[in-house]
């Protein structure tokens, strides 16, 4: 199996001096970001970095981010991306589970994470993107002496990824050069009609599933257009620039253009689909953004702990809405109870998958490796989901944030679904709470459509004409927002403390 650094290498024969990455104004060939990366490799190894080490890299989308990614895994280390909105605790919190070696940074951390490295006790090398005069520059000086790269096996790692936590404390994910290999190829073997067009870079790089879109956007050979933060009208200029035909973004960037009066001053003729994965899309938002864009949705599902795609749909098959479509090639998957005894199509139980694309585990956590990875290879996902005769996949919920309540279970993403139909409300959210005569209750947090309000016994009343008297909330809490983690994903976590308060 060949190694993803190689990728790099061989782009650059076939499409030189094709354009790999627009980053603003500046376009980098194949060839320019294969000699950047290299340059990243030698400084590394320059300063003593060793095959297995850490290096963590905390920058918003920039072309750097690139560099160091691909430089540090040619020389062997082991990137441990950090989104960088990440606080000073939570990056301290990383840092004292990865022991970095090395760390790239731009601005927009430096004091967090210089806080954080006293914090966790390290004193790693830390170079900068930008010009400081409290850290090393990356670019202070021009070339390094030209390192030989290690010999990489396919099972040594590339990446750690500290999932976002949206249930519980940040654990290292770690994957394979195997792992990433893989599930880029699974994804084009999936997309047979992919083609070599520009792209754009969304979603955040730290974020597992941007890093797989960049890594598939370079095996194809295509173009990528990076963006430092989700801008709508940064995203419709692009479209229209460059004929862009799909992209692939979460459901919260969705909504955000489905809202946007903008849309209408654009050509945006050339959008032919969006791939959207991360958190459940619901069914009201596909259908408004097809009618507004006439562009289709093709929902995803994935996660870290496999590289992270495990479904999607595919432009040569039907799309059912509200399902994330078929498994990628090479990936195989099973439903089961909570024996772990395999269910027939169509039941509902815990999703577990295998394929070249699963981790190896948590970072220095054997115990709860051991509690998602079983002897045969099978990553239990916590997902709770169904698997139609078809073959499409649908996830019902995560399995720790169904609700029992007095016995019954409720299935947060059921409710949500319905009261995105009311027409006041723009986005629900729906969690447990204990009750002491029940186990657990539901509350939901809704925000309004703009210009609406929301009377809370009106809507409580609709839900309780829709749905089973057991599911409707006992308290539904209008906000101005959810809160969302960088990914867009809502963190129930959070709800679950606002709930109680
Ligand atoms: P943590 O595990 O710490 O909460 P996280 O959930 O953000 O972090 P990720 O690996 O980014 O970690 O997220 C994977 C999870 O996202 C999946 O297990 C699943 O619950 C959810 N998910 C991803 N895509 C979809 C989708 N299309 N529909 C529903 N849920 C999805």
């Amino acid at each position: 199996m060949q190694v993803l650094t190689r990728v790099l290498r061989d782009n650059v024969e076939e499409f030189g001096e094709y354009p790999f990455l627009y980053d603003g104004d500046l376009v980098y060939s194949n060839a320019e970001s294969l000699r950047q990366s290299e340059r990243i490799r030698d400084l590394l190894v320059a300063a003593g970095i060793q095959p297995g080490d850490r290096v963590l890299v905390s920058m918003p989308n920039r072309a750097e981010v690139f560099f160091v990614y691909q430089g540090a895994m040619m020389a062997g280390a082991v990137v441990v991306p950090v989104m960088y909105l990440l606080g000073r605790p939570e990056i301290a919190h990383i840092m004292r589970d990865a022991e970095p070696a090395g760390v790239f940074i731009d601005d927009s951390s430096l004091d967090k994470v210089l806080g954080a490295s006293e914090d966790a006790g390290l004193a790693p090398r830390i170079w900068s993107a930008d010009p400081s005069d409290r850290v090393a520059w990356l670019w202070e000086r021009g070339d390094y002496p030209a390192a030989a790269p290690p010999e990489l096996r396919e099972q040594d790692l590339a990446v750690i990824l500290y999932t976002s936590g949206t249930t519980g404390a940040p654990k290292g994910v770690m994957l394979t050069h195997k792992n990433l290999y893989a599930n880029a190829q699974q994804v084009i073997a999936s997309s047979p009609d992919r083609d070599r067009g520009v792209t754009l870079g969304v979603l955040p790089l730290a974020h597992i599933f941007g890093f797989t879109v960049s890594t598939v956007t370079a095996m194809l050979g295509s173009s990528i257009v990076i963006f430092r933060k989700f801008d709508v009208r940064q995203v419709f200029e692009a479209i229209q620039r460059y004929r862009v035909r799909g992209f692939s973004a979460v459901p919260a960037m969705l909504y955000a253009m489905v809202q946007s009066p903008e849309a209408d001053r654009f050509d945006l003729s050339s959008l032919e689909t969006v791939s959207s994965g991360s958190a459940p899309c619901p069914v009201p938002l596909i259908e408004a953004f097809q009618a507004k864009f006439h562009a289709e949705v093709l929902e995803g599902y994935g996660l870290s702990e496999a590289a992270p795609v495990v479904s999607g749909h595919r432009r040569n098959m039907p799309i059912k809405p509200g399902t994330v479509g078929v498994l990628v090639s090479g990936v195989e998957a099973r439903i089961v109870d909570f024996e772990g005894r395999e269910l027939p199509v169509g039941h509902v139980g815990e999703l577990w998958v295998r394929g070249d694309n699963v981790s190896p585990g948590y970072f220095r956590r054997p115990e709860a490796t051991r509690q998602v990875l079983d002897a045969d290879g099978w990553l239990h996902t916590g997902d709770v989901a169904c698997l139609d005769e078809d073959g499409y996949l649908t996830i019902v919920d995560r399995k720790k944030d169904v609700i029992i309540r007095g016995g019954f279970n409720i299935y947060p993403r059921d409710v949500e679904e319905v009261l995105m139909r009311h027409p006041a409300i723009a986005e629900a959210a729906v969690v447990g709470v204990p009750s002491e005569r029940l186990g657990e209750e539901a509350v939901a947090f809704v925000t309004a459509k703009p210009g609406a309000v929301i009377d809370e016994e009106e809507v409580l009343g609709y839900g309780r004409q829709v749905l089973a008297h057991y599911k409707v909330p006992k308290a539904l809490r209008v906000v101005d927002a959810l809160p969302r983690n960088a990914v867009g994903k809502v963190m129930k976590r959070t709800l679950k403390e606002w709930a109680s308060r």
